[in-house]
């Protein structure tokens, strides 16, 4: 099966369809993301705080999939700001990853209680342009933090935000998309905590003999997003990657939209509220 790829604003690509690992446990990570990448996932998303960032290089590397054929995030967590503690940062995950360079580093929150994140955004297009990762950017930005960030006139390549149909983040996604940013939409299946299944998608997926998670995820693609839904079993996984290939009508996608809920379809953090 063929992912789509898209181009960031900064000339390269990226697979649309990956793996996440958040709350994936650091023992078992070895072998799910090895199951992941079996399954045909070549595009992981981790972070420092998952504590998991050794298990996924354990499985890359075991994988014997070539470097250039692989697409891992990880990110800078809150309480790593400023230069000197930025690129420790970053060293260390590199140093678990087992890799010398990662595809795409972001700033995880905005953490307001911590001052602005400028300085902190500076030395990310440093490491950049040093090679320790190809592309940058944000998470947790939205309309209201991403302003900060695209003063400094470095422009993120991403924006990862909270994002599934209860909850569209339309003023995030306008913004991210008025500078070219990509939106990464995390918790893409509403944390297993919304269910979809007894809403439109349910009836849509039926209709097109998918899961309710596949009509979900192909919802996500067609609409220009960046995802990597979340599974520790195989064939959930197996599942979420053939998504790719679930082709919606543009009346099905225009009736997911309609149950946006605004700020009160959210289920996780407010990105004001974390430090
Ligand atoms: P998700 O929306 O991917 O939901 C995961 C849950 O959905 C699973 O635990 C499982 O219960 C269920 N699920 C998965 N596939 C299914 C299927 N086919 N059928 C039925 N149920 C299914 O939520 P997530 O894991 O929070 O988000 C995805 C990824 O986004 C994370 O793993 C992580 O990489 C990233 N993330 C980033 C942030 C951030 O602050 N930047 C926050 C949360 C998550």
């Amino acid at each position: 099966m063929t992912i789509p790829t898209l181009q960031l604003n900064d000339g390269r690509t990226i697979p649309q369809l990956g793996f996440g690992v958040f709350k994936v446990d650091p023992a078992e990570t070895e072998r799910i993301v090895t199951d992941a990448l079996e399954a045909g996932y070549r595009h992981i998303d981790t972070a420092a705080i998952y504590g998991n960032e050794e298990g996924v290089g354990a499985a890359l590397a075991k994988s014997g999939i070539a470097r250039d054929e692989l697409f891992v995030t990880t990110k800078l967590w809150n309480d790593r700001r400023g230069e000197t503690a930025a690129r420790e940062a970053l060293g260390e995950s590199l140093q678990k990853l087992g890799l010398d360079h990662v595809d795409l580093y972001l700033i995880h929150w905005p953490t307001p209680a911590n001052g602005s994140p400028v300085e902190t955004w500076r030395t990310l297009a440093s490491l950049r342009d040093e090679g320790l990762t190809t592309s940058i950017g944000v998470s947790n930005f939205d309309e209201r933090f991403l302003p900060e960030i695209l003063e400094t006139g470095i422009v993120p390549a991403v924006n990862q935000i909270e994002l599934h149909p209860q909850f569209q983040q339309r003023a995030a996604t306008e913004l991210s998309a008025q500078h070219d940013i990509k939106v990464e939409a995390w918790g893409p299946l509403g944390q297993g905590k919304v269910d979809y299944a007894s809403t439109v998608v349910g009836e849509i997926a039926e209709r097109h003999g998918v899961t309710w998670a596949q009509a979900l995820i192909a919802w996500h693609l067609q609409s220009g997003r960046i995802v990597f839904p979340k599974s520790n079993r195989r064939e959930r996984m197996e599942d979420n990657f053939a998504a790719a290939s679930v082709q919606l009508t543009a009346e099905d996608v225009a009736a997911i939209d309609g149950l946006d809920q605004g700020a009160a379809g959210r289920v996780s953090a407010d990105p004001a509220e974390v430090s």
